[in-house]
């Protein structure tokens, strides 16, 4: 029975759900995992986590489709980018069957959590992975622990979605050569101030330009860029220190495949963004989320979408990527698991 809640007054907070699941590394392998009903982590207090930030993390979404069923989107990619961040971190890579079969153990044990299709509302998984033991000096820990929590979250937009205001940030969101490209902890400790900074000033959110020659849009602290063009092209900066985005890859895909849109994928110099029709953020909370106004140390651009609504191109990127995730659109082959 799914849970009495208020789902399309929910926001994007923590809700307790009644199953996680856990796995612990110790001895140099994974132990078999369980569901379990506790919330709590008990460590010691010297953990590599606590010391040196030795933690990684995934997120993805549950829904109920059009016809009831409850699905997840590929997975497949957050289990396959969680060992990309793991071996980053000198950390052990957790199978990707295994990350998948949790995931629906999580989402199965948890359906009364996963909100009715039309609701807006989708059941969050966050997956994380963090050094459990004793590490003083400074050095990889030996024994880990992979979870899996989900927690119900509202609709992304409610109301409709309103274009929002970027600023350009004078902080930077990874170092060349650093760990821009994984779904660490770390990278989101060092983007707080910048955020907090950007909120005071009235700014919804930052733009991050590359860090070595701060000429090319990077990404905010995240979601992806996706930029449309006067004549219809669509746009995506290409850099080493972005996150690859599982949205933004999957909209560069729909562009292409269901739209027949032109795609590059290409360095984006902050100079050409003033030129561009439309602009937006991606990734897993919003989807996609439109971008009115871009301010440059005082110096606007008003993108000629507005701040009303979506650009055309946009919507249509958000209207077929949403359709395929709720199942009133074929999906392509594998990215949607079907738990029940
Ligand atoms: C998670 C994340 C994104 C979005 O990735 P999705 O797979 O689309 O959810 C973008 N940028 C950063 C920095 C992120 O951490």
């Amino acid at each position: 029975m799914t849970k009495n809640i208020d789902w399309s007054n929910l926001g994007f907070g923590y809700v307790q759900t009644d199953y996680r699941y856990v796995s612990n590394f110790v001895n140099g392998a994974w132990d078999d995992g369980v569901l379990t009903q506790d919330a709590n982590i008990v460590l010691n207090e010297c953990a590599g986590v606590l010391q040196y930030a030795q933690t990684i993390f995934e997120g993805l979404k549950a829904y109920r489709t059009q016809d009831g069923k409850i699905v997840t989107f590929r997975p497949d990619l957050n289990a396959e980018r969680m060992v990309s961040s793991a071996k980053r971190l000198e950390m052990p890579v957790f199978p990707t069957d295994r990350f998948i079969d949790a995931v629906k153990k999580v989402v199965a044990a948890n359906a009364d959590y996963v909100p009715p299709y039309g609701s807006g509302a989708t059941l969050y998984l966050r997956p994380y992975m963090f050094g459990s033991n004793p590490v003083i000096g400074v050095k990889p820990a030996s024994e880990y622990q992979f979870r899996i929590f989900c927690t119900p979250v509202g609709p992304y937009f409610k109301g409709g979605a309103k274009p929002i205001t970027i600023r350009v940030s004078d902080f930077d969101r990874a170092a060349p050569n650093g760990t821009g490209s994984i779904k660490a902890g770390l990278n989101y400790a060092m983007s707080l101030h910048a955020i907090v900074t950007a909120h005071a000033e009235g700014f919804d959110e930052n733009m991050y330009l590359d860090p070595k020659t701060r000429t090319k849009v990077e990404e905010t602290g995240g979601a992806n860029f996706l930029f449309v063009t006067k004549d219809g092209k669509v746009v995506t900066p290409k850099s080493d220190s972005i996150l690859p985005s599982i949205t933004r890859r999957s909209l560069v895909y729909v562009a292409k495949e269901y739209l027949g849109l032109e795609v590059e994928e290409r360095e984006v110099f902050f100079d050409e963004v003033k030129d561009f029709a439309e602009c937006g953020l991606c990734g897993t909370a919003a989807v996609i989320s439109p971008v009115g106004k871009i301010v440059d140390h005082g110096k606007e651009i008003c993108l000629p979408s507005g701040m009303d609504d979506m650009g055309p191109v946009t919507r249509k990127l958000y209207e077929t990527l949403t359709g395929i995730q709720m199942g009133r659109l074929e999906a392509p082959e594998g990215w949607i698991q079907v738990i029940e």
